[in-house]
């Protein structure tokens, strides 16, 4: 690990402007992420810039929406009393990543902009082109496993880790940043890049931007929703495919609307608008919702190791659309 100084941020002003001050610094969450990239020399920062006293409230409002602090801790969001009777999928997620210590200090900020587990990547012997551009991809003919089927290119075939951003996405939460030149606000489901050639590339922020609030619009139906995780192990194992969904049918049985998600499959947090337009005002059952997914993944390919994930996504899509419809009945 290289020598860097350590600041902290009261708020989202001094955030900037410490950042602004050093050439390489990074913004500090719980460093659950970051900590363990320093230690492995893959990233450098001169300095950090502690966010983790920035606002971490979690805000329901009247219309039902929430806004929730970066600086939330994933144990407080999972465990809200909002969160879990009103967005059952996202505590969900979120208890499916990681584990207790971890998620005790990980932020949510820290959480959204965490960064591929691609072993590559974290091996600085290996060829990397998101560690380095142009270095070459040593994933594409290696272990690709964990890899992408969707959204790839030749350059990276890495994914996107989180499971809390694949609920985030279903339900179009949208983050607030802060940078130099002011606020904005854009879509979660745009804040992470797919690869093309410039997988070094990740997300939409501009320099020195801070994410300093993440928002979830109020969605009635998501009352009924799930999150569902397929990996190795029971725990401690990142997706090899999960699906976020919310699913809303009528009393003659067709779907009214859907939210639906994919994670472990691409370079960012996967929206299944394929499918979810397929779904609407068509009969809930599991003709439609297999048509759904075969839509969906129609243009996935597979890898050496991870041809598997094609199948098992659409499963898992159907699996959770099955289960949702269930609480219908
Ligand atoms: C053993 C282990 C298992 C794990 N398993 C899972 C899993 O199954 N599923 C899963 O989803 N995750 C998993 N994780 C990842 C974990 O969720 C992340 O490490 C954590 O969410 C990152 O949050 P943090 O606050 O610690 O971020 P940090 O490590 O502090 O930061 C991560 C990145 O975000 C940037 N950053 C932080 N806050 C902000 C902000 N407000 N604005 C702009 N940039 C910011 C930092 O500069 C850094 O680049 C695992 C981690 C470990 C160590
Ligand atoms: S898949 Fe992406 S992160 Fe992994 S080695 Fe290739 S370029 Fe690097």
């Amino acid at each position: 690990m290289n020598i860097f100084s350590y600041h902290q941020a009261t708020d989202a002003a001094s955030a900037i402007a410490l950042k602004q001050a050093g050439p390489a610094a990074k913004y500090l969450g719980g460093g659950t992420n970051l900590v363990d990239l320093m230690r492995e020399t893959v990233e450098q920062p001169e300095a950090l810039i502690d966010v983790t006293h920035l606002s971490g409230t979690i805000e329901e409002r009247p219309d039902g929406s929430l806004l929730i602090g970066a600086g939330a801790k994933n144990t407080a969001l999972a465990a809200h009393d909002a969160v879990r009777s009103h967005f059952p999928l996202l505590s969900r997620s979120i208890l499916a990543g990681a584990s207790a210590q971890i998620r005790n200090v990980a932020t949510v900020g820290g959480n959204i902009l965490q960064r591929t587990r691609c072993r590559y990547f974290y091996d600085n012997a290996a060829r990397c082109n998101k560690r380095q551009a142009h270095a070459g991809c040593d994933a594409v003919d290696g272990f690709n496993r964990y890899h992408a089927i969707l959204g790839t290119s030749e350059a990276c075939v890495a994914t996107h880790p989180s499971d809390m951003c694949v609920a985030l996405v279903a339900l179009d939460a949208v983050v607030h940043l802060q940078g130099p030149g002011g606020a904005r606000s854009l879509p979660l489901r745009d804040l992470h890049r797919l690869p093309g050639t410039r997988p070094d590339v990740e997300t939409e922020l501009q320099p020195d931007e801070l994410i300093t609030a993440v928002e979830i619009p109020p969605l009635a139906f998501a009352q009924r929703s799930t999150y569902r995780k397929v990996r190795d192990r029971a725990s401690y194992a990142f997706a090899l495919v999960s699906v976020a969904a919310a699913l809303d049918i009528d009393e003659a049985g067709v779907v009214k609307d859907v939210r639906l998600a994919l994670g472990g499959v691409a370079h960012k947090p996967w929206r299944a608008l394929k499918a979810e337009a397929l779904l609407r005002g068509q009969t809930a059952d599991a003709a439609g919702f297999r048509a759904a997914a075969e839509a969906e993944l129609a243009d996935a390919v597979g890898l050496r190791d991870n041809a598997f994930k094609i199948e098992l996504a659409k499963r898992t899509i159907v699996a959770v659309l099955e289960e949702l419809k269930g609480e219908h009945a």
